[in-house]
């Protein structure tokens, strides 16, 4: 099986109408991996008029025929997990094994979809005169589209699509230009489980474009958008006009708190996974860690050993669990906040550069940074980068003042025993998940979104149900 490097629209894989293919790139070889078809306003268009077409049969299948086709997706993604991890990494980075971990992920949002939309209940509401009846039943809002970005290229998507599927919606799909492959495999595994034509396209090209036609569209009915608070921002503004639904998944800039009564090394050590899984190139990652003063020597210590030991390489080879950053302005941000950080009296107390263990890649080492204060880039914007800057807090009240002093607020992690501190931080953190000795809340059957300028509207759970169906009231008169 070649990998897919055409779109698919209407049950058909295709070129772009125009015929323009673009160059996707290995981030450790700096190589191109392959073409893809790169298409643009009037594919988008032949998509819209698909998913239009397919929306009536679609939606007036039972929730229970609608969840076989989807079940039939998960199983085939999961199948093809292996090999679809190894063209994520390709295209992406990550190492294999955490590719492979995504998309068993995605595979899981497909089933607990398929299933959650046989429970989307109506209710019967009692009424307050005898001569009415009233019903709420929900309707699939229609034509739906999502761009996503490159950091998770199955996962969001996916997170879209299977509740927009589950309850009757159709969709469009816009992948980051730079990571289409894994995608198109699993849109293979759509096409092979049976989904009609026009319930779920895939279109490649320019973001502005594409993202244009969707808002002035009026077919397409709701947008849902993984990507930066910027971007994000525009589209918010852009949907105005033809009063689309939108759901924004932006970005973060996660607090990590460390409390004194922990262990410190396993403290360490769990700072260490959620820091630089991706290369922090994940919405959810803690990029801000507040040590308590007791306990900062050591943790530094510690975290610094361990960052040390991380195995940086391919993410193609076996045991590597680093692997390259996504493209060079990537790893150029990267470089830029450790030198603002260091300009500003910041101590590099590992990493801090390009490795040069590589001769091509965009390896960046895992920088650990202290001294750090606030008027430091990295404490400002979300970093988006594998460097880990520690910080000192109080008491709990100083910890949750602190963390929550960011425009952000999607997750916020602490590592604590005592049930009144985790108590306390669940009610007094303004961030849409919150860790408590845990890193990765991420999980199909609970929302995903965050507050403040981390975005609007959730993903997973029944509450990523919501956005995909309108509420309908049927009142009966009732002649006495
Ligand atoms: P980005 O620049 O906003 O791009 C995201 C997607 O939007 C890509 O497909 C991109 O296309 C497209 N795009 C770019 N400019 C656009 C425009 N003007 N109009 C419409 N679409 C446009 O974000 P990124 O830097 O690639 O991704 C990382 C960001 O995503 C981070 O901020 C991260 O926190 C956030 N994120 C949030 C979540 C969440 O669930 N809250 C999850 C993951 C990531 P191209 O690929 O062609 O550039």
């Amino acid at each position: 099986m070649d990998p897919e490097t055409r779109m698919y629209i209407d049950g058909q894989w295709c070129q772009a109408g125009r015929g323009d293919v673009l160059a996707v790139m290995n981030p450790a070889t700096e190589e191109p991996c392959a073409e893809v078809t790169f298409g643009g306003a009037d594919d988008t268009r032949r998509a819209i008029d698909a998913a239009e077409r397919a929306m009536p049969g679609w939606a007036a299948l039972t929730a229970y025929d609608r969840a076989d086709i989807l079940k039939k997706i998960a199983e085939l993604i999961r199948e093809r997990a292996d090999r679809i991890a190894r063209l994520m990494t390709l295209e992406q980075g990550k190492p294999v094994p955490e590719s492979k971990g995504e998309i068993l992920a995605a595979a899981a949002f497909f089933e607990w979809y398929a299933e959650e939309a046989k429970r989307l209940y109506g209710r019967i509401v009692p009424n307050s005169v005898p001569i009415k009846r009233h019903f709420v039943i929900h309707h699939p809002v229609g034509v739906c589209a999502t761009i996503t970005p490159f950091n998770f290229p199955v996962l969001l998507p996916v997170r879209k699509i299977a509740p927009a599927l589950a309850v009757g919606c159709t969709n469009i799909t816009r992948p980051a230009s730079q990571t289409p492959l894994c995608l198109m495999e699993v849109f293979r595994c759509m096409d092979d489980a049976g989904l009609p034509p026009g319930v779920a396209n895939l279109v490649t090209g320019p973001a502005r474009e594409i993202a244009d036609v969707f808002m002035t569209d009026p077919r397409v009915r709701k947008i849902s958008f993984t990507g930066s608070t910027e971007v994000g921002r525009e589209l918010l503004g852009k949907s105005a006009d033809g009063l689309k639904k939108i759901s924004l998944e932006l970005g973060g800039h996660a607090p990590f708190i460390v409390f004194p009564d922990v262990d410190v090394e396993q403290a360490a050590k769990t700072a260490v996974g959620a820091k630089f899984r991706n290369n922090g190139q994940v919405c959810i990652s803690s990029s801000r860690f507040y040590v308590h003063p007791d306990r900062r020597e050591a943790f530094t210590d510690a975290v610094v050993r361990f960052a040390g030991e991380l195995r940086l390489g391919n993410g193609l080879d076996e045991g590597v669990e680093i692997g390259p950053m996504f493209d060079e302005p990537a790893l150029d941000k990267s470089l830029s906040l450790v030198e603002d950080a260091r300009g500003k009296g910041a101590r590099v107390l590992c990493g801090g550069q390009r490795s040069k263990r590589f001769e091509r890649g965009y390896f960046f080492e895992p920088t650990v940074l202290s001294n750090v204060t606030t008027d430091m880039r990295i404490m400002q914007a979300e970093p988006f980068s594998p460097i880990l800057p520690i910080l000192e807090f109080t008491d709990v009240d100083d910890a949750i003042g602190k963390a929550n002093d960011t425009p952000y607020g999607l997750a916020a992690y602490a590592l604590t025993n005592d049930i009144s501190t985790a108590i306390k931080l669940a009610e007094g953190l303004e961030f849409g998940m919150i860790g408590i000795n845990d890193f990765t809340p991420a999980t199909a059957q609970c929302p995903f979104g965050g507050m403040k300028a981390s975005g609007m509207g959730r993903e997973g759970g029944i509450e990523g149900i919501d956005d995909y169906v309108e509420a309908k009231h049927i009142c009966l008169g009732v002649p006495s």
